[in-house]
């Protein structure tokens, strides 16, 4: 692997390009070794290059958004992480309902911006820490919304570097899930459908929504958000506190005291710590309630 070769490569692309970065500061977990090489690209010319250079060298990459869903292991990430540097790019109102915008800008901008033009339909969003495009890739949803609710379509990179238009039924959102994770293309703008709307009543409806989860999402603390899936028929969170395991804690990590669904890092957990309480609590649940819980946090790198 021919780390150097892609820094000055990507470096002539217009990239930023950092050597060595602990992913503890690149994700919301604080979790997580070094990164061989994490690579800010400011445009889809410049992604598309990169990601050709990769595929010739065969060098692996992993694309990251805001590192919201993600739990990288303690020996880090070999190979590429790469991230759009376009996290405070403009959206922009193309007809009276309809919004584009970049993929590396933060959920929060696009739904104030949504907000600012009369625009209803992002509120369940506000709150969500990711990207744009971290949100289309896992059809972020919250309080009865999903991304898949809003989304027209997305101009996409191929693994091979090819920029493709793709309209909303290709992309198969579904719950936590879009056909991203099979075709691993990469998110490098969207378009979505609003519906006009009251200004005030949309900004009430995100201040609502905002104190819910402060009421009742240990904020206060480095996590993932919720850990597991959604099981059919169930709460995750419900069946790991009637399984006896709220404030469970493994090292510095633990289910969260306020919020079972929650793992946290209470106290410089590493990825061992979270990794190993997951699965103690997934064979209780198991055990008890005869449920699979499937992580939706990604695991990620070298453990
Ligand atoms: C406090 C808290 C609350 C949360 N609440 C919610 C919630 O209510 N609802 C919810 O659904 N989630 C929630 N989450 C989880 C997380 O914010 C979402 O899953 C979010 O969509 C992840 O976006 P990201 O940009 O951080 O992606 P990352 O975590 O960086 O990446 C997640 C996956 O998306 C892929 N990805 C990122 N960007 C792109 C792109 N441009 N193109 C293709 N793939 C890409 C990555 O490769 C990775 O596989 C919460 C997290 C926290 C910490």
């Amino acid at each position: 692997m021919d780390m150097k070769a892609l820094a000055m490569y990507a470096e002539q692309a217009n990239c930023r390009v950092t050597t060595g970065i602990s992913m503890a500061t690149a994700t919301t977990f604080r979790i997580g070794g070094p990164a061989d090489l994490l690579i800010d690209i400011p445009h889809a010319e410049a992604a598309a290059a990169v990601l050709r250079f990769c595929k010739a060298e065969n060098i692996p990459w992993l694309w990251l958004g805001n590192g919201s869903n993600l739990l990288v292991g303690d020996r880090g990430i070999r190979g590429a992480v790469l991230r759009w540097d376009t996290r405070r790019s403009a959206p922009q109102l193309v007809s009276e309902n309809t919004i584009t915008a970049e993929a590396g800008l933060s959920l929060q901008r696009l739904c104030l911006f949504a907000r600012d033009n009369a625009l209803a339909g992002l509120e369940f969003a506000y709150g969500i820490p990711g990207t744009v495009g971290g949100a289309v890739y896992m059809n972020a949803g919250a309080y009865g919304g999903q991304m898949a609710d809003v989304l027209v379509s997305a101009t996409c990179l191929t693994a091979q570097g090819e920029i493709v238009h793709v309209p909303d039924e290709d992309l198969r959102l579904d719950y936590r899930h879009s056909a991203l994770m099979e075709t691993g293309a990469i998110v490098a703008a969207v378009t979505l459908r609003l519906q006009p709307g009251d200004k005030e009543a949309i900004a009430a409806r995100m201040k609502e929504l905002i104190a819910k989860r402060q009421e009742k999402q240990p904020l206060e603390y480095p996590s993932a958000g919720s850990f597991f899936k959604r099981p059919t028929g169930y709460f995750a969170g419900a069946l790991v506190e009637q399984s006896g395991l709220k404030g469970y804690r493994v090292g510095g990590a633990q289910v969260s005291e306020k919020h079972a669904g929650f793992v946290i890092n209470r106290e410089n957990a590493t990825a061992a710590d979270v990794r190993r309480l997951c699965a103690d609590v997934q064979e209780k649940v198991r055990t008890l309630h005869g449920v699979s819980l499937e992580p939706e946090v990604q695991f990620v790198g070298e453990f």
